[in-house]
Formats: structure tokens, C-alpha cells, sequence
């Protein structure tokens, strides 16, 4: 009764968007955190650690372009201490809910702001916007650490160098991981560093590992692939000899299928693109629910299939 008096109390006077205590309070102290992506998601626990209890609102397989907040998921986003998004308009149709969010709370965050501009990638396809894929270039992602090491001690000041050091261990994970990307990639010669996929997820990726990208629908998947792109792309398959093409698990399959039809190629495997695999698959000793997991999968698939 006392709750519903303040809820009440609250949505009258528009006050405090802070949940009366004891009604929602978190789980044996730990910060409330909501986020949007599984990268976001993957990145956030590993920088929380035991000390957080995050809740991400797109799961394996979601495509974040174009997924629509629930009334459920407002309901947790308002309940949240923290929230952290990707950003760069990557959760194209989710803008205004944190527009609003950020209006009623003060902890919402978009970790790739911690990335410097000049580092970002502004490609023609995507006219006045940065590509918001950073999450295939690992020193990059890296850098979106620090966002979340400073958004989670905003709110929990007195944890800071706990988060600061889960930070810098997280970091040092990824350079680990890149090591072993930069040594992957460079397996495959030059000329047969050529990505075909379905939309252009991998414009960063190809930066960071030396790859030309080529995709199939643009820099969304709002925009759907036409006919003339897809004769275009086979003409470029069979004029640089590529012996195969990747879909992925967030975007329908196809117009890449249909393309490899018709240049006479291989899928060379499923890579995940906008969202990581299901937590717990195993491969090759990585889980694919994983950021790892994600980041070795893709090039495992890439290198052995364009070998
Ligand atoms: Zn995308």
C-alpha cells in the first residue's frame, strides 16, 4: 500500500524516477545493469564481475537494427541502476527510449563513446554516420572498457578499483585475443583476404585483420539486397577467384545463398555478425556464447574456408 502511495505520489509529480527502496532493491547489493547487445552484455560481466547483475535485452541471434523495445523491457530499463548500449545508432529503433532514460536517469551509457572519433569509420553506404560495428576490431572494443569501468563507478564509487582492475584484466584478455587474431588472419595470403557476407558488419574487422569487405545489403539490414547488387557481387566473386561466402546468424540467409548459387561458390560457414552464439555451445574448447568465443569462431570459419 505504502509502494503504490508513492508510485503514485511519483507519477503525479513527475519527482525522483529512483524505485521506492526496498521494492525493487537489488539482489544482495549488486548494481542493477541493463544492456542491449550480447557484446555489450559479455563486456559489462566481465568488467562487474559478482558485483553486478546484468540483464540483456537482445539474446542470441537478435538482429539490434532492428529489434523494438518491449513493454517489458522499459519496465526493466526503468528498474535499472545502470544501462549501457552500444551506441552509433546500432539499435536503430531504440533511440528515443534512451533519449528518455537518459532524461529520467543519470547512469545510461553508450560505451563506444569511449572510442575517438578519428578511429571510427564513416563509410559511404552509411551517409553521416559512424559504422557502429566496432566490436570486430578487438583494441577497439577494448577501448569501450573504460566506459563501462566509469559508468559502473559512477554509481559505485566505493567498488571503483575493483572495476578498474576487472577493466584492465578484461583488456589485456582482448590484447591476448587480438595477438592471436593478427596471427590467424595472416595464414591466408593477401589476395585471398576477401570477405563476402550479407550486410556490411565487417568493415572494422576488415581494417583490424587486413581483409577487403565486401557486403551483399549495406550497412543496416533495413535495406534489403537488390537484384542489381547481387549480379554485381557475382560478377566480382568469379573475377577474383573467391571461393566462398559467409551468412550470418542474425540476418536472413537467402540472398547469400542465392548468390552462391549462382557464382558457383561454397557458404563457407555461419558467422555471428550482430549478436554472439547461444552461452554454453561449445567449439573447438570456446563457448560461442561468448565474446572470445564469437571473435574465434568467425576466423576459424574465414580462414579455413578461403584457405
Ligand atoms: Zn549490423
Amino acid at each position: 500500500m505504502k509502494w503504490v502511495m508513492c508510485a503514485v505520489l511519483a507519477g503525479l509529480l513527475g519527482c525522483s524516477s529512483e524505485s521506492p527502496k526496498g521494492s525493487t532493491e537489488s539482489r544482495a547489493g549488486k548494481v542493477r545493469v541493463v544492456t542491449t547487445t550480447t557484446m555489450v552484455t559479455d563486456l559489462v560481466r566481465q568488467v562487474g564481475g559478482d558485483k553486478v547483475d546484468v540483464q540483456g535485452l537482445m539474446g542470441a541471434g537478435v538482429d539490434p537494427h532492428l529489434y523494438k523495445a518491449l513493454a517489458s523491457d522499459i519496465t526493466k530499463l526503468q528498474n535499472a541502476d545502470v544501462i549501457f548500449y552500444n551506441g552509433l545508432l546500432l539499435e536503430g529503433k531504440m533511440q528515443d527510449v534512451f533519449a528518455k532514460m537518459a532524461r529520467t536517469k543519470k547512469h545510461v551509457y553508450p560505451i563506444t563513446e569511449a572510442i575517438p572519433q578519428d578511429q571510427l569509420l564513416e563509410p559511404p553506404e552509411f551517409s553521416g554516420h559512424y559504422d557502429p560495428h566496432v566490436w570486430f576490431d578487438v583494441p577497439l572494443w577494448a577501448k569501450c572498457v573504460d566506459m563501462v569501468v566509469k559508468g559502473l563507478s559512477e554509481f559505485a564509487p566505493h567498488d571503483k578499483d575493483f572495476f578498474e582492475q576487472q577493466g584492465k584484466a578484461a583488456q589485456a584478455k582482448m590484447q591476448t585475443l587480438h595477438d592471436w587474431a593478427v596471427k590467424r588472419a595472416n595464414e591466408l595470403p593477401k589476395e585471398k583476404r576477401i570477405l563476402i557476407t550479407s550486410h556490411d558488419a565487417f568493415n572494422y574487422f576488415g581494417r583490424a585483420y587486413g581483409f577487403q569487405v565486401v557486403g551483399l545489403q549495406g550497412i543496416s539490414t533495413v535495406e534489403e539486397a537488390n537484384m542489381a547488387s547481387m549480379v554485381k557481387m557475382v560478377e566480382f566473386i568469379k573475377k577474383n577467384n573467391v571461393k566462398a561466402v559467409f551468412v550470418e546468424s542474425s540476418v536472413p540467409q537467402q540472398a547469400i545463398r542465392r548468390i552462391s548459387e549462382d557464382a558457383g561458390v561454397i557458404i563457407g560457414g555461419e558467422l555471428f555478425s550482430d549478436a554472439m552464439g547461444t552461452p554454453g555451445q561449445m567449439e573447438n574448447g570456446y563457448d560461442l556464447g561468448t565474446y572470445e568465443g564469437m571473435i574465434k569462431h568467425n576466423l576459424n570459419k574465414i580462414v579455413d574456408a578461403l584457405k
